[in-house]
Order: C-alpha cells, then structure tokens, then sequence
C-alpha cells in the first residue's frame, strides 16, 4: 500500500488531508474489533468535500486509516491537549472512548515504531516535500490542513461543536492575515464557526505553522452534520448541504489563493 497521494498544483495552497484514507493492511484490520472495524472516526468524503475547489492547489493525502496511525498526531506520542480526552498516535479507542482492538491486540511500542516508519513518515516526507517546492516557487507556502467531525461526541467535547472550526493554535502558525481572512468569510457564510475554539489544530498545523520562515498553516475542523446526511453509518454524502458548504469552501480557498504573504506581517 502506498502510503499517501500528491497532486501537484503551482498556486501557494497546500491542502492535507490526514485522515480521509481508509485503507488498513489486513494483518492490522484482523486486530480490530467489531467496533474499531466501523472506522467511525474516520473524516468521511473530505477529498470529495474539497475535489475541484481551486485548479492550481496541491494536495496531500493519507491513504491509511487513522486507526493504524494517525497522521495529525506528533509522531513522539506527545498529546495534543493535555489534560482533554483526545485519541493518541495510534488509537486504542475510538472518539466515543470505545475499545477498537481485539484483546490482548493493541498496538505494542514496537507496531507503533513499525507503523510510523511505514506511515506516519512517508507521509510527512511527502507533506514536507511539497511545502518545500511551493515556498520555492512563491516565497512562501499556506497549508491548509481538511478535516471534518461528528459534532457530537461527549467523550470530547460538551454540546455540539459549530459547523467550521478554525485552528491556528491561538494565532501561532499563520500571518494575522490568513486567520482574519477565513474568520471573517466564515462568518458572512451560513455556517456557524468559531476559532480556536475545542480543536485548536492538530499536530500538523502545529508543526508546519512557522511563519517566521514563510510557511503558514491552518487548519479547518468541519462538522460532519455540515455535508452529511446523517453522522452514523453509512456515512452518506449529502450532495445538497455540500453543495453549500463547497461554495464557502471555494470562498475561502480562493481568498487564501489572493493573498501575497511575502509582505505581510508576522504574528
Ligand atoms: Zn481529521
């Protein structure tokens, strides 16, 4: 299995996509439960969500499920939000706190340190690469990291979560710019929004986001009920509602796409 796909693009957008992939090789999949099988947690139909949005943008997919290694963790295991429920590098539970593995068929140290040379770092290799080709041709790279979320999970959240959630780890990992622009489009839109609100971006965002060297990063957290039909099984595409959401999206992508950030201020 390939771990990842590119698609090259010339503009200075770089979408990530860490956790669309499905794919498990099957000696993993035979370890995971009933439960884990429903790969529940996965960001379901984000490359659909955003195919065709913008015609010069590079996108960078993960082809592996999330459950064997999750591309948006820091690959040292360190958490994400101290003290906050979330799902580690490689998950032993799934979004609900609810075993995914058979018993006695967890990830031991030596599968984690397996799969991340088989995943987690390929992936990121290919991620680096094409920030790097993009800052060369532009001065500067925006990555633009897609996720999206069942909006109601009380394992990790209380309530439910608004429709767009921004994250710039609390305007650490892109220009003012950047963040203003996607607020304030998010907020015309007819999608409820927040920033840096529970998901204040993930590892990559955190990571990347460096803007003092010309790489920005940010990242979007979509509430499933936003383009889904329902948030269960079987995770049905609602061609109406994205319809919606694409055209917000499209705003968004081809405001970021305008923007000359070798001029503008650092945070
Ligand atoms: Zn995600």
């Amino acid at each position: 299995m390939t771990p990842f796909t590119v698609r090259r693009g010339n503009g200075p957008i770089i979408l990530g996509l860490p956790h669309g992939g499905i794919s498990i090789p099957s000696g993993i999949a035979a370890r995971l439960n009933d439960n884990g099988r429903k790969l529940a947690d996965t960001d379901w139909h984000i490359a659909k969500l955003y195919d065709g949005l913008l015609p010069n943008v590079t996108t960078v997919a993960a082809t592996f499920h999330r459950y064997v290694i999750d591309a948006n963790r820091d690959p040292a295991g360190t958490s994400l939000y101290p003290g906050q429920n979330s799902t580690e590098l490689c998950p032993t539970t799934d979004f609900d706190g609810l075993s995914i593995w058979n018993d006695g068929e967890r990830p031991s140290p030596g599968d984690i340190s397996e799969r991340r040379q088989a995943f987690h770092v390929p992936y990121h290799n290919a991620l680096a690469a094409e920030v790097s080709r993009i800052k060369s041709i532009h001065g500067f790279a925006l990555l633009f990291d897609c996720h999206s979320i069942r909006s109601y999970i009380p394992f990790l959240f209380e309530g439910r979560l608004p429709d767009l959630n921004i994250g710039t780890n609390n305007g650490k990992t892109c220009a003012p710019l950047i963040e203003s622009t996607v607020v304030e489009i998010a907020a015309q839109s007819p999608f409820s929004s927040v920033l840096n609100g529970r998901f204040r971006g993930g590892w990559t965002t955190r990571h990347y986001g460096q803007p003092q060297k010309g790489v920005h990063a940010i990242q979007l957290e979509i509430a499933q009920s936003a383009y889904l039909e329902s948030e269960a099984a079987p995770w049905r595409y609602s061609e109406e509602k994205s319809a919606a959401l694409r055209e917000t999206l499209r705003q968004i992508l081809e405001a970021l796409n305008s923007l000359n950030l070798n001029k503008e201020a650092l945070p």
